[in-house]
């Protein structure tokens, strides 16, 4: 069984995808060109924004954003505890200072009465600057844009919203990379929408600032590629990527989307009795990058897993570190806080095989597999 079948999916679409990547290779333009183009159009068009800047993946799509913005040393910026390494990561790499923000165990998003907490303590200390607040849709599920977006303006905040796993997600249909001042996504292959290779993009309705990121990803281009106006990086998305990427779009709009949540709904069904399953709030749609239960403890937590693999059935633990503990932080002299959600859920939550080609008899396996093992743990 796999945790996620690139496999499955490549073979119910592979006529299309080689056909593509073959025209790219005819065309003999493995940079730029139409496809590029044409993906941005089709990206930007469904997330209902006005630009789309594609990029080499999404840990530069955030770096790019931050360098736009001037973000740097003496700056503060507010990124979830329990997230990938690289929403942070980004912060530190520009030389400024990631604040770390506890999560809701419900949604496994940015508590926003935590976030208040921590802007007001930065204020209070009065030694870095409040800049930014990267929001992080994890799992698929967007954060509570509605709420962030109301402190951004009070304390004059810009948002950056982490979409790596949110793309296809909605707020009262709106979707995800369309909240905040800009928002990223990756297209790493395991993501909601996912390439060959590495791929990423930024959307923004900002005009002045999609053209600001069109220059910044090219060397600083100014008027054409040799005019060279600031200091840029190369981060460009590959045309076969693209090509590949246009393919798969379709698929994910006409029928990937729906099935994730229809396999979401059959696990509720089976498991909510036993687990605790992904919370989605009301006029919120999620687009399953994960499927992450929350079990009693690290101990149950093993016990599980292990029995599930003797069945052959994979599992992740996302994420098994806070943030705020990895060692690549630990020069910096961070505040003290208190991140006892993300505490308890880097010991207790399990990710379990989510992704639109899962078999219903393959479903029912995991979720019983599940049950028996909750149940023997509790014999024991
Ligand atoms: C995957 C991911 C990223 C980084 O994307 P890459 O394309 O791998 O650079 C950033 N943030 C989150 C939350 C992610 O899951």
């Amino acid at each position: 069984m796999e945790f996620r079948d690139l496999k499955q999916q490549y073979q119910i679409l592979k006529k299309e995808i080689d056909q593509a990547v073959l025209d790219v290779m005819s065309s003999a333009t493995f940079i730029g060109g139409d496809p590029v183009t044409k993906l941005e159009q089709e990206l930007a068009a469904y997330v209902g924004v006005k630009h789309c800047i594609s990029c080499g993946n999404g840990t530069d799509a955030m770096s790019l954003v931050l360098t736009a913005w001037d973000i740097g040393p003496g700056d503060a910026v507010f990124v979830p505890d329990f997230t990938f390494f690289a929403t942070a990561e980004v912060v530190g790499y520009c030389g400024a200072t990631p604040i770390f923000v506890d999560v809701k165990k419900e949604t496994f998003n940015i508590d926003t009465e935590d976030l208040i907490q921590a802007i007001e303590e930065v204020n209070r200390k009065g030694k870095l600057k409040p800049r930014a607040i990267i929001p992080v849709d994890l799992f698929g599920l967007p954060a509570d844009y509605p709420a962030i977006e109301k402190i951004a303006r009070k304390y004059n905040l810009q948002v950056l919203s982490d979409s790596a796993q949110g793309f296809g997600g909605s707020i009262d249909g709106k979707k995800a990379g369309s909240f905040g001042d800009v928002a990223t996504t990756s297209f790493f292959p395991a993501k909601p929408l996912g390439c060959y290779g590495d791929g990423g993009a930024i959307f923004t309705n900002n005009s002045d600032l999609a053209a600001l990121l069109n220059s910044l990803k090219v060397h600083g281009k100014g008027s054409y590629k040799y005019d060279n106006v600031r200091i840029g990086v190369n981060s460009r998305l590959d045309t076969i990527q693209a090509a590949i990427l246009r393919v798969k779009l379709q698929a994910f709009q006409d029928y990937e989307l729906a099935a994730v949540n229809q396999v979401a709904d059959l696990y509720r069904q089976a498991l909510d009795d036993e687990f605790r399953t992904p919370q989605v709030p009301e006029s919120y749609e999620s687009s399953y990058a994960q499927f992450t239960l929350i079990l009693d403890s690290s101990a149950e937590r093993e016990f599980i897993q292990h029995q599930l693999k003797e069945k052959d059935i994979p599992t992740m633990i996302y994420y098994p570190i806070p943030l705020h503990q990895q060692m690549a932080f630990s020069a910096l002299s961070l505040p003290e806080r208190a991140l006892n959600n993300t505490k308890e859920l880097c010991q207790t939550v399990l990710s379990i095989p989510m992704h639109p080609y899962l078999k219903e008899a393959d479903l029912t396996l995991i979720s019983e597999t599940l049950i028996e093992s909750k149940r023997s743990f509790v014999i024991k």
